[in-house]
């Protein structure tokens, strides 16, 4: 059963996890923490983070979808859950009754709560979003004062409580830009409105990680972070992980399927991208874009094989590609790390972001079901 797998598998290290939960938390000390696990913990595993990082002191677990956060009271997560990304006729009633928070950016999303309110004969636990400038989910101040008064009268009403008053960043991973302060502005404006209005929240918050790390006053009473806890830099400005404080808690590795010598001038993978330049070696490394390794960063791509970074020859394949050892002996069955933390000289994910022209969200997100998690720590 606990057997590592042989292939590919992403290590997941739960003491990272906690860690890095402890260290955003020194960073924010007056607020309280969510663990954003939406996307199976930016690929990380939404149940085991979640379980980390309460034990961690997060107090709050978010999801984007209802069925994330669902799926995790039914495996046993308590204490508060919230989800953000609804659809009309979601799963509103099953979300009431299992106490989870509700985000309602406009009428139709107060409408169907209510109702399933009523369906349940519970209170839901609704939190308002303003839009205050990053034109995506969220109400627009111009339609602020109708949807604070119908969530005020669903109030009076026993159907709703408003539990939070919320906000999201547009351009938080670039200190000093100009819309964060207009963001700020603009919340705490839709803050006073609703609250002269009679709206008491148990939480106001608009900070994700790079605002968690960058700005105090963007933390009022709650952060939500998503990449930090999994020790990823939010963006290369902000530093590095380890100067953030911060630890990769996943290292994708695979052990090396083939290992050959070749002639000199012959061509690798598909396209034949790479041509050797002398007599070498090459080393077969079992994952490919299926996994989640972009096949953007063919020829880029960075991986430790036998103590040494080298780089992805040719393209990516669906379910492998090849490093060139120059020659260096390496056998099959060699472990060949993809991403990891780089205080153990491995690549790391923002590596790969840089490689694949991204950011180093997608490159923990997109690694795939394929792949095993093996955890340490839990
Ligand atoms: C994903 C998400 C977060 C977390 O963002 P990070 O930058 O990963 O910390 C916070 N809030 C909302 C609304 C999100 O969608």
């Amino acid at each position: 059963m606990n057997e590592t797998p042989t292939r590919v598998y992403a290590e997941i290290d739960l003491d990272a996890v906690r860690a890095n939960v402890r260290a955003l938390r020194e960073r924010a000390p007056r607020a309280e923490l969510m663990a954003v696990v939406k996307a199976n913990a930016y690929g990380h595993g939404a149940l085991a983070c979640a379980k980390a990082a309460q034990e961690a002191g997060a107090t709050w677990i978010g999801t984007a979808t209802p069925d994330e956060a669902l799926a995790l009271r039914a495996a046993g997560v308590e204490g508060r859950i919230m989800c953000w990304l609804w659809t009309p006729g979601g799963p509103w009633q099953a979300a009431v009754e299992a106490g989870i928070d509700v985000s309602v950016s406009g009428m139709w999303a107060l409408d169907e709560v209510r109702q399933a309110a009523r369906a349940a004969g519970r209170t839901a636990r609704v939190q308002l979003k303003a839009d205050t400038g990053l034109g995506r989910a969220g109400c627009q101040p111009a339609d602020w004062a109708e949807l604070v008064g119908a969530a005020v009268a669903a109030q009076a009403e026993g159907t709703v409580e408003v539990t939070g008053l919320w906000s999201h960043f547009a351009c938080a991973d670039e200190p000093g830009h100009p819309s964060i302060q207009l963001q700020l502005t603009a919340f705490r404006d839709m803050l006073a409105y609703a609250e002269k209005e009679g709206v008491e929240p148990e939480v106001r918050h608009i900070a994700n990680s790079p605002a968690t790390l960058t700005l105090p006053e963007s933390h009022f009473d709650l952060v939500r972070c998503g990449l930090a806890v999994y020790g990823v830099s939010p963006a290369p400005e902000l530093g590095t992980p380890a100067e953030l404080g911060l630890r990769p808690a996943m290292t994708l590795k695979a052990s090396l399927a083939l290992v050959k010598e070749v002639p000199a001038g012959h061509g690798v993978s598909y396209g034949h991208h790479y041509l050797t330049e002398a007599e070498t070696t090459l080393a077969l490394v079992p994952a490919g874009y299926a996994d989640g390794i972009p096949r953007h960063a063919s020829g880029r791509g960075p991986v430790l094989v036998g103590g040494k970074v080298r780089r992805v020859a040719g393209r990516v394949a669906m379910d492998q590609f090849v490093v060139d050892l120059d020659g260096d002996p390496a056998q099959a069955g060699d472990e060949a790390v993809i991403f990891g933390d780089a205080e153990r000289g491995e690549p790391t994910a923002e590596d790969w972001a840089r490689a694949a022209d991204t950011i180093a969200y997608e490159i923990v997100t997109r690694i795939g079901g394929r792949v095993p998690r093996v955890y340490l720590g839990a």
